[in-house]
């Protein structure tokens, strides 16, 4: 079988005319089989694609050539197959939606001081740090390092917010962000230098980095990572494996994503294949009765099976009454 990679990779450049270099782009990357998501704005470029090794290579090469991406780092996954149904190459207003606004960060100007792997490890140990995971809730709950903060929000435009109502918590404190390439915390950790915290650190590359480290093989870090791909999760440390996530319904350690059975829902939540079956694949009572439902309609199960389901649920529910 043909070995396929992914990569992953983002660089904060000045680009003159995105719209037309995201048109060439897309048929550059067509040519060479690329399949996945590349954002291109005035600020740079921002993209995770997958395709054979041999045509990766060709891309990477071709993209070191050029003298805006001459240093851009890649990360690089073997996978099986492609990890994207498509390829979307998009110009857009920002790399990351953070929503700054008039208090938006140009990471080649300011930006957080960039620790490496091993120097992420030891500072994380430290006593008088703080370390804020800077992705989203769905992906915090799959896995995290140890001890970081949890921002209760649901997107990343939501953080800046989020910081002005905690910032007790952190003042006076070593600042440590991280996420999942290094992207999001170039702006994050450079809007907290803005902001008057003083002692801000990103981990360079990302956690996608930190888990290949020679030494530090991805350790403190607990349950897996959540990518933006058909993988849904990759494993991080090397040296054990704690389970974070929980299942949406009882509870229990459980590392598998599933969308709500509602297509109108969608929302993505730990469980397991018992307990997905056993609700419907719904996250509540109208999503599992929603006409529309997919899990009913991908199991094909008669009107009889799902009454039974329901009943069941709702007699387990008149007990722990
Ligand atoms: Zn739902």
């Amino acid at each position: 079988m043909e070995k396929y990679q992914v990569l992953l990779y983002y660089q904060y450049v000045k680009m003159e005319d995105p719209e037309q270099f995201a048109q060439e782009h897309k048929a550059f990357c067509e040519e060479l089989g690329l399949k996945g998501r590349i954002l291109v704005a005035e600020e740079g470029i921002n993209g995770t694609v997958s395709g054979t090794v041999e045509a990766t290579q060709v891309y990477m090469d071709k993209m070191h050539a050029d003298p805006r991406f001459s240093s851009m780092p890649f990360k690089i996954d073997e996978t099986d197959g492609h990890a994207f149904k498509k390829l979307k190459v998009k110009p857009r207003p920002e790399l990351v939606t953070l929503r700054l606004g008039e208090e938006d960060v140009n990471p080649l100007e300011v930006t957080g001081n960039y620790l490496e792997p091993d120097e992420f490890y030891q500072a994380m140990q430290d006593d008088n740090t703080v370390v804020i995971d800077a992705r989203n809730d769905y992906e915090y709950e799959l896995g995290h390092f140890r001890g970081a903060v949890k921002p209760e929000i649901k997107n990343f435009r939501e953080l800046p917010a989020w910081i002005e109502a905690n910032k007790d918590q952190f003042e006076g404190k070593r600042i440590l962000t991280y996420c999942t390439g290094g992207i999001r915390c170039e702006k994050f950790s450079g809007w907290l230098v803005e902001k008057g915290f003083e002692d801000v650190h990103q981990l360079h590359g990302g956690i996608a980095t930190y888990a290949k480290h020679p030494e530090v093989k991805g350790q403190l870090w607990d349950g897996k990572m959540y990518v933006f791909d058909e993988r849904i999760s990759v494993p991080i440390n090397q040296v054990e494996h704690v389970i974070v996530g929980r299942d949406y319904f009882d509870g229990t350690p459980c590392e598998r994503y599933i969308n709500c059975g509602n297509p109108f829902c969608n929302k993505q939540i730990l469980c397991s294949e018992e307990n997905e079956a056993k609700y419907l694949g719904g996250c509540t009572h109208e999503c599992r009765t929603h006409p529309n439902n997919r899990y009913i309609e991908e199991h094909n199960l008669t009107d009889a099976e799902v009454e039974a389901r329901l009943k069941a649920l709702e007699a387990e529910a008149n007990q722990t009454i």
